[in-house]
């Protein structure tokens, strides 16, 4: 399964580090990228020297013209997860989008705001989904969905080229530098 997260309204003079946390746990959560709609080169820095160090291939597109993106990933049948107070339960659909997504080559685009989301999101999404019917955080909801998605198996990925690799232990700090 391929997934992407669009991440909508970001303010550059207010939003650096959430849309940078929101890109972390994307790409340690299992996306393979975040597009993002406005310009902001600092946050694509950020989140692209983590993934040198770290590993992996996640990429950060900004600056985009988001309608067109949602249109053409629509148009090669990808599906649309909106992250929204104002949607379905995520426990109540959660099955249902496991099952329609269960193959390979499924492809998730996952959409989270900053400020208010325009109302033709609501209406292209496939899913309007809550993370509880309570405002809260951008990140705490697209943790949380990404974690139902993939039923927990996404904590245990392997980052491949990556510079450094921790050692997990019970105690203390072990990283590993790698050639
Ligand atoms: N005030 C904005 C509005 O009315 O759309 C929302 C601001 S909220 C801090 C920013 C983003 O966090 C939302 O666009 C949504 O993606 C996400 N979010 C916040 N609470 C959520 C919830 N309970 N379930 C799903 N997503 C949520």
């Amino acid at each position: 399964m391929e997934i992407v997260v669009l991440r909508l309204g970001h303010r550059p003079e207010r939003d650096k580090r959430i849309t940078t946390h929101v890109g972390l746990v994307a790409r340690a959560l299992g996306a393979r990228g975040m597009i993002l709609a406005s310009e902001d080169k600092g946050v694509e820095r950020s989140i692209k020297e983590v993934t040198k160090r770290w590993g992996g291939d996640f990429f950060v597109q900004i600056d985009t013209k988001w309608r067109e993106e949602l249109k053409e990933w629509k148009r090669e049948g990808g599906r649309v997860c909106h992250l929204t107070m104002y949607g379905e339960n995520i426990l109540d659909v959660i099955d249902e989008i496991r099952k329609e997504t269960k193959k390979e080559e499924a492809r998730i685009m996952v959409v989270i705001g900053a400020e208010k989301v325009p109302y033709d999101v609501f209406e292209v999404a496939d899913w309007n989904i809550a993370v509880s019917n309570q405002p809260h955080s951008e990140i705490a909801a697209l943790a949380l969905f990404l974690d139902y998605l993939q039923q927990g198996k996404e904590l245990k990925t392997k980052f491949e080229h990556a510079q450094m690799e921790i050692v997990p232990k019970r105690k203390g700090k072990k990283v590993m530098i790698k050639e």
